[in-house]
């Protein structure tokens, strides 16, 4: 049986590469989801093609979704759950919504602290002197020596809400 008589039958079904284009994922990514659990494993064919229906789509248009809000793959993954046994109430949900709030929050904090930072190393230099006089260049050179062998150094960039989140 062809795919497309299979599609004709269980609606519309797609290929991996399709299911990404349509949702802006790479095809890693949602192997990815696929080998964390968190969408179904894909469909085998009669010709043992792997395919993907509407159900997939719509499940990860909603991880995609929850990962644009920054939530993490745990959080994702426990919205899910409540998705698929729907409880007596939500209250659950929304408090895992008032948590990641609560990490949105932290986080804007943590870029407020390096903001101000980022604005007094700036005040270090007036700007009209030559390079190797730049008191911004200066005090770089000055702070990263005196953070040689702290562990602050490994974690150091603009991050999301949740430092170790990925994918
Ligand atoms: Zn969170």
């Amino acid at each position: 049986m062809s795919i497309l008589k299979l599609g004709t039958i269980y609606g519309e079904i797609m290929k991996i590469g399709d299911l990404a284009k349509a949702t802006h994922t790479k095809v890693e990514t949602i192997r990815y989801y696929e080998r964390e659990g968190l969408l179904h494993e894909a469909v085998r064919t009669m010709g043992n093609y792997r395919v993907y229906n509407v159900e997939h789509l719509d499940r990860l248009s909603f991880i995609r979704h929850c990962r644009s809000l920054d939530m993490t793959l745990e959080e994702i993954k426990t919205l899910l759950r409540y998705k698929d046994f729907p409880p007596e109430d939500c209250s659950n949900v929304n408090a895992l919504i008032d948590e990641h709030i609560e990490h949105v929050a932290v986080r804007i904090k943590e870029l407020k602290h390096l903001q101000k930072q980022l604005i007094d190393l700036r005040k270090n230099c007036s700007g009209t002197g030559l390079v190797n006089q730049c008191g911004v260049l200066t005090e770089l050179s000055k702070a990263s020596r005196a953070e040689q062998g702290s562990n602050n150094l490994e974690f150091n960039h603009v991050n999301g809400t949740h430092k170790f989140s990925h994918k």
